[in-house]
């Protein structure tokens, strides 16, 4: 399978998962997860609804917690305790299906927030930085206007350069293109794309198989708060193993 993005994974883990096992009340919702991720390293995760793919990457950033289990992040160990919830956040970004701007700021102010906050950044220099990062998603043009004021992709678009305005790096996103009228999945996936050949680390919730195929070098099928089956996109989609994963694939392929 040839990629169409060259593969940026380097040999060490970025995140390390052992044993994690979570619930929520007497549910569990994690079983036995142990994932490695390598810097560089593009991960895609699909399952089906429910399977707890929002849960296991809210994990990573600490905004689940863990009962069970080993979670470490660029060395920084999230099990421990919560004093590690500021130093973990800074270093990884998320976008949210529904975009989560702050409907109140203007789009430079939802940029500039978090640098300027937990940064220490001036606010020239925050909005230096975010003017940077809405170029590169090519809206700078919209750093004036407010959330309401801008399509659903724009505003997806915006959330990314908002993430990045942190130099976070590790990348969570997701299913980031859900919420989108279909003619403006392309311009957040292209967005993601570019992010991926700047060598991001990325963990990725989406159905958007295309994306898989094209992008990731891992992709991961959950089922009941399990790993079920990981493989790179060739195999996955060409030899899938597990019986529910033909059976997810052969719902939304
Ligand atoms: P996915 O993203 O794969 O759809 P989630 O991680 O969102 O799955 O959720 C997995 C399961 O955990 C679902 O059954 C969901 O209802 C349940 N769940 C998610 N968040 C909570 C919560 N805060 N409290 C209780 N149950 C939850
Ligand atoms: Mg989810």
């Amino acid at each position: 399978m040839n990629h169409a993005v060259a593969t940026h994974a380097g040999a060490e883990s970025i995140i390390r998962m052992e044993a994690v096992n979570k619930w929520y009340g007497t549910f569990q919702v994690l079983t036995g997860i142990d994932l490695s991720v390598r810097t560089g390293e593009r991960i895609v995760i699909c399952g089906p609804s429910g399977s707890g793919k929002s849960t296991l990457i809210r994990c990573i950033n600490r905004l689940e917690t863990v009962q069970k289990g080993k979670i470490v992040v660029d060395g920084i160990e999230l099990t421990a305790g919560g004093k590690n919830v500021d130093a973990v956040r800074a270093e990884v970004g998320m976008v949210f299906q529904q975009f989560n701007l702050f409907p109140h700021l203007t789009i430079l102010q939802n940029c500039t927030l978090a640098p300027m906050r937990s940064r220490g950044m001036s606010k020239e220099q925050a909005e230096e930085v975010a003017m940077k990062y809405l170029t590169r998603v090519r809206i700078p043009e919209q750093a004036h206007k407010y959330p309401s004021q801008l399509s659903g992709g724009q505003q997806q678009r915006v959330a990314i350069a908002r993430a990045l305005c942190m130099s976070p790096k590790i990348m969570l996103f997701d299913e980031p293109t859900s919420a989108l009228d279909p003619e403006m999945v392309k311009e957040v996936l292209d967005t993601m794309i570019g992010l991926a050949e700047d060598g991001m680390t990325m963990l990725c919730v989406t159905h958007e198989m295309g994306f898989a195929r094209s992008v990731a070098d891992r992709v991961i099928f959950m089922a009941d708060g399990k790993i079920v089956e990981q493989a790179p996109p060739g195999e996955f989609f060409g030899s899938p193993k597990h019986e529910k994963t033909k059976q997810f694939l052969g719902q939304i392929l």
